[in-house]
């Protein structure tokens, strides 16, 4: 058996060295690289790594199924920072870095320089393109470093072209990264149309508009009812709870949700990312962008960053215990498997490389957990707020020291500080110390600690890969575990916790080696175990590094 193999192996070699190269692109050495057609990256937002197991019963064979049983899995894969938010998450699992290099520091986070919120992806200098709303400023900008895609561009001199799209505007914008042809998002409300950025285009190209103008929105304008009998999914807990929030215009959180019927209490084509509809919107979307872009046709690789949003406005609303959710992992399978076809057909089978991941998990809901006799809770944001008020005003008398408070951080007022003849570490110091004192906070930190030394492993590993040494705060707070700043109902995330941590990597298509890990991957070994996959540079900053077991 062994020497048939060797024989196998010797002619195919020697055969394929008989045959010439077909193309620039296709001489890659084949021990340094190999050259998909198309590289598809998928994330799916706020997908904890046990949503792929919980409701493995009832996947297809079609989509995770045939993801994780013809390729590769990381099964230990983690956020190594926080905070674990969209923003960040898109913009690690595509620089190979985290949001100490990469600058994304949250969401929207305070601007020492400007002394305002900014949001991750907001760019006020360009214009919206398809919409007379501001919902299309944006651009990446915010991102000081490049992406794998933006590498993909320099590397094949602009010949690849670049494609990202998501629901929502950050999850398309920072996978894309600052080259890239186009990025596309949803603006909902009455609209309900994809849109873009004066940073990619002067106006949407036809097939957008085609696809906007075909009422693809309009048809998910139906009722929501679980796909399976809803007895099946024993996998979730009862669907009327209290820890689950509403839809406008519902009296109780259960299934059918009719959405024809609450339409209009839910801004409209709004309520389509808050169910599974979004994702079927954005899959019909990206195959629309297979056929538009021409994406896969010739030798050179292409790119279509695809990010589903809607699972992570489920999470929110519903909890990561509902039948919501495990209806919605039901249904995005078969979007997966629909898309994997279209690939299928399109680009060739063999052809493409996906990989597909997450932007950071989910606590399950506190109010559930605490019924559950596991410690739990929620932030007394405002007996907190009034009791630190007091001391500060204690300590300090009535001089303004705080300028804001967001992501679990304190930023100070340096100058305040120094005319107080004060030194910045101790003011640090001296608040942190009060704030451990506090219910529901475990540890803290001070910038001053994170500057002057280097965390190697566990909580201060990952806090610190998440300060910003120019954006992040003074006095950074951890909470207990599964104690969240959020109402009482729905899960939420961002913390350096295992649940927000957690979340699935699987690698598939050319080039993919079979089979599975449990050694520690981080989010940040992604992009470059893709650069090494098509032999092109890692983005500028990465910090990652190639998972070997990955390659084939
Ligand atoms: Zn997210
Ligand atoms: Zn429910
Ligand atoms: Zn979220």
């Amino acid at each position: 058996m062994k020497k048939f193999h060797v024989l196998l192996i010797l002619a195919s070699f020697s055969f394929g060295s008989l045959l010439p190269a077909t193309s620039a692109q296709n001489s890659y050495n084949e021990s340094l690289g190999t050259n998909p057609k198309l590289v598809v990256g998928i994330v799916i937002d706020q997908m904890r790594y046990d949503y792929l197991t919980r409701f493995w019963d009832h996947y297809g064979e079609g989509g995770f199924k045939r993801m994780v049983n013809g390729g590769f899995t990381c099964k230990n894969n983690h956020y190594n920072y926080a905070p674990t938010s969209t923003g960040p998450g898109h913009a690690s699992i595509y620089t190979g870095t985290t949001p100490s290099t990469h600058g994304i520091i949250g969401n929207n986070w305070y601007d020492k320089t400007s002394n305002r919120i900014v949001y991750c992806a907001s760019d006020d200098r360009y214009n919206s393109i398809g919409t007379a709303m501001d919902s299309g400023k944006m651009s990446p900008h915010w991102m000081t470093v490049t992406t794998i895609s933006d590498e993909l561009r320099l590397f094949t001199q602009k010949r690849s072209k670049v494609i990202a799209l998501a629901l929502k505007d950050r999850g398309a914008v920072l996978p894309g990264g600052h080259m890239a042809n186009a990025a596309y998002w949803f603006n909902g409300g009455l609209e309900g149309n994809w849109i873009s950025s004066s940073y990619y285009m002067e106006e949407l190209p036809k097939w957008v508009r085609d696809f906007n103008k075909s009422n693809a929105g309009e048809k998910y304008k139906r009722r929501w009812d679980t796909l399976k009998d809803i007895k099946t999914y024993v996998e979730s807990g009862t669907d009327d709870n209290f820890y689950e929030g509403l839809f406008g215009g519902e009296a109780a959180p259960v299934f059918p949700h009719d959405l024809p019927a609450i339409w209009d209490n839910n801004s409209q084509f709004d309520i389509l990312k808050g169910t599974p509809f979004g994702n079927s919107l954005t899959a019909d979307f990206a195959l629309a962008a297979l056929d538009g872009e021409k994406l896969g046709e010739d030798d050179i690789t292409d790119f279509l960053a695809v990010s589903f949003s809607s699972t992570d406005y489920v999470g929110h609303q519903f909890g990561v215990n509902s039948k919501e959710i495990q209806d919605t992992y039901i249904r995005l399978d078969q979007d997966l498997e629909r898309l994997l076809k279209a690939l299928d057909k399109k680009v060739g089978a063999g052809e493409y490389l996906v990989f597909l991941t997450s932007d950071h998990g989910a606590v399950d809901v506190p109010g559930y957990l605490k019924d559950q006799k596991i410690p739990a809770g929620y932030m007394d944001s405002q007996g907190m707020s009034s009791k630190f008020k007091e001391f500060m005003s204690f300590t300090y008398g009535d001089a303004n020291l705080i300028r804001n408070f967001s992501n679990a951080s304190f930023f100070l007022d340096h100058d305040v500080i120094r005319n107080l003849d004060l030194k910045v570490e101790e003011v640090q110091h001296a608040i942190g110390q009060e704030l451990l004192r506090y219910d529901g906070i475990s540890r803290v930190f001070t910038g001053h600690q994170m500057v002057h030394n280097e965390y190697t492993k566990g909580i201060p590993y990952i806090i610190q890969n998440g300060y910003n040494q120019k954006r992040s705060g003074d006095v950074l707070l951890v909470l207990d575990p599964s104690v969240v700043y959020y109402p009482e109902t729905g899960s939420t995330h961002g913390s350096p916790y295992i649940y927000d941590t957690h979340v699935p990597l699987l690698f598939y298509g050319k080039g993919i080696s079979k089979g599975s890990t449990v050694e520690r991957t981080e989010i940040i070994d992604i992009a470059p175990t893709i650069a090494t996959l098509l032999g092109i540079s890692f983005p500028n900053g990465t910090t990652g590094n190639p998972i070997e077991e990955v390659l084939d």
